[in-house]
């Protein structure tokens, strides 16, 4: 598309909004609401987002479901359920279909449609969106709800196309069951968050499983189960305070109980304590008041690596299974009270990569440096090309035709975690350097969210109709990002898709905002209040 062609001046609505997952669906009710004309595009073919694509066996939610919804209906917080603690794939998945229509929006949103580019015409302060279905439609404000992990990983392993079996993607598992595993030879790749969720599932019914595990992750205990129906109660009573409350939060959730003792001021014994006190009550992280010490974290780390090696019978396995290389908290942490116990079965094996690394996939299975593995499946349980993955995957050009490629070759910049500098009015939700996947995503989704549609209100208000952040505030947002990983154990130095080193050549920039929920939305309000001294207010009042 030349310039000239993107070239308009009136638009066709006011907001395009990609991507249907807890984003997408509330920023079309707050348009909505706003009395704002808003087109929705989703690649799949329903709403969900996450919830859509990762339909693998054993996936759930590991933020508890009370929580991890929506708060802004105080009807639908009243109407909704939850049938555990930590819900699976489907009902999250038809909670937010629940939602959406709930809040009518499904007849904006066109599906099975990927937005291709967006063009930004500086002359009529427009964005032009591009899509797979051949329409261009012209619009004020872009908001690209596209997620942090909807771009899965390519497998970067030789050979993957010669596989002659079945390969499944976590993160795209077929929805029409025709992923059979039953009594078959299933080989599974990765040990993430997907992966420990997947195995101990896919074993309940595969004649033998392979894991390939390249780094080990620490696993704790889950939250899942019946959930505490005074607590529940509570939340529902007054759903906004409820809201507030979850906002005023470290973690964007309802305030937990955090140790009430100081590592750095308890004997060995009260250490002990204070851990099995944590654990028993599924918050290991939260055990001391400073946790985030590197030496109290040592101690979470080595009370969990003890903990995981009790559950496994085979000394081998237990000591391959345990992580040694990251400090807990460096990598995400996985949940599960199966996955461990899982490799104590006969069937299930342990492939440690870190002895026998994978040459290569062949037709008949996996090639290690020890052995070929013959497979009739492979899973691939590999993660995503997190945060920059899908917004490069959409051709984007600013001011000046910059393009959004070039302004994030060296990693992602921007201020307050959702506007870039030279893009005027193009939102970024749930992206860079926001407390993203270190919160609560829910309620982010809907913080960011009221954020934006706060800014458009105020720019309606005072005649001013676009805006974008000044250099410096990017600068200083990038440093301030840094400052806050540089405290967070690990942070800096776990190869971790949160600072991108999952990606063969990616730029390793710490991605997430550490510095809490809670000062993350008082600093986006703060700018509002002042109105916007961080950002360059463009057109006349
Ligand atoms: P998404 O849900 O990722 O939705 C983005 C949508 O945009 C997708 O449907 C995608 O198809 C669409 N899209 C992308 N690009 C385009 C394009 N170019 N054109 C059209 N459509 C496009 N977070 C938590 O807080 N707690 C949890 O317990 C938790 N569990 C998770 C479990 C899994 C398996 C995964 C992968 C993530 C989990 N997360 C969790 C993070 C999760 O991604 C967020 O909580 C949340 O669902 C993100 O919502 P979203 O609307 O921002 O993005
Ligand atoms: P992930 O955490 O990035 O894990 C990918 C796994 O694949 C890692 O074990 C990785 O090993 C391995 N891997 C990648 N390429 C490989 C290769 N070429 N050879 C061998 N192994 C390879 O991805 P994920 O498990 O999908 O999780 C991504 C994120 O989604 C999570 O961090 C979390 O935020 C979210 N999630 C949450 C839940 C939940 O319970 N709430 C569930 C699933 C996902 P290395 O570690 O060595 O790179």
């Amino acid at each position: 598309m030349s310039a000239d062609e993107t070239r308009t001046t009136q638009p066709d609505c006011d907001v395009v909004v990609v991507g249907a997952g807890f984003a997408g669906i509330y920023a079309l009710w707050r348009a909505r609401q706003r009395g704002l004309r808003a087109r929705g595009f989703e690649r799949a073919s329903d709403v969900g987002g996450t919830w859509f694509w990762n339909a693998y066996p054993g996936a759930r939610c590991d933020v508890e479901s009370y929580n991890y919804a929506y708060f802004f209906d105080p009807e639908i917080v009243r109407e909704w359920d939850w049938s555990d603690a930590c819900a699976a794939q489907d009902e999250i998945q038809r909670y937010l279909r629940f939602v959406a229509e709930r809040c009518d929006v499904v007849k904006d949103i066109t599906f099975d449609t990927k937005v291709l580019s967006a063009r930004y015409d500086e002359t009529a302060g427009l964005w032009s969106i591009r899509t797979s279905g051949g329409e261009t439609v012209v619009c004020r404000y872009a908001i690209l709800a596209i997620g942090a992990l909807s771009d899965p990983k390519a497998p970067d392993i030789e050979g993957v196309n010669e596989f002659a079996g079945e390969a499944y993607y976590t993160s795209s598992w077929p929805k029409d069951g025709s992923a059979v595993l039953h009594g078959k030879r299933v080989g599974v790749i990765g040990t993430g968050s997907s992966g420990v969720q997947a195995i101990p599932e896919i074993a309940k019914i595969a004649s033998e499983v392979f894991v390939f595990q390249r780094t080990a992750n620490y696993v704790t205990p889950t939250r899942a189960g019946p959930m505490d129906p005074k607590l529940v109660a509570a939340l529902r009573k007054d759903p906004q305070a409820t809201r507030r409350a979850f906002r005023d939060t470290y973690g964007g959730h309802i305030p937990l109980d955090m140790g009430s003792e100081r590592f750095s001021e308890l004997d060995d014994s009260g250490r002990e304590r204070a851990l099995l006190k944590a654990w028993a009550g599924n918050y290991i992280a939260l055990a001391f008041r400073d946790a985030y010490l590197p030496e109290a974290n040592a101690a979470i780390s080595e009370f969990i690596r003890q903990r995981m090696g009790e559950q496994v019978t085979d000394l081998w396995t237990a000591e391959h299974l345990v992580p040694w290389d990251h400090p807990y908290g460096g990598k995400r942490p996985c949940q599960s009270d199966v996955y461990l116990q899982a490799f104590n079965q006969p069937h299930v094996h342990l492939i440690a990569l870190t002895e026998t690394p994978i040459e290569r996939i062949v037709p008949g299975g996996i090639t290690t440096t020890a052995e070929t593995i013959p497979l009739d499946v492979i899973v691939y349980a590999t993660g995503f090309d997190a945060i920059s993955g899908p917004v490069f995957a959409i051709d984007i050009l600013g001011m000046k035709g910059q393009s959004m490629k070039d302004t994030w070759a060296d990693g992602p910049v921007n201020y307050l975690g959702t506007m870039v500098q030279g893009f005027p009015n193009l939102f970024l939700p749930s992206s860079a350097m926001s407390p993203s996947v270190l919160s609560n995503m829910a309620t982010l989704a809907e913080q960011q969210i009221d954020f934006i549609f706060d800014t458009i209100e105020w720019l309606d208000q005072h005649g001013r109709p676009r805006l974008h952040p000044r250099p410096e505030s990017q600068r200083h947002w990038r440093e301030e990002t840094l400052r806050y990983a540089e405290r967070r154990p690990g942070a800096l130095t776990t190869k971790s898709w949160y600072s991108g080193a999952n990606i063969p050549g990616k730029p390793r920039v710490f991605m997430v905002y550490c510095g809490g929920f809670q000062r993350y939305n008082e600093t986006c309000y703060a700018e509002l209040e002042r109105g916007f001294p961080g950002y360059e207010v463009m057109g006349s009042p």
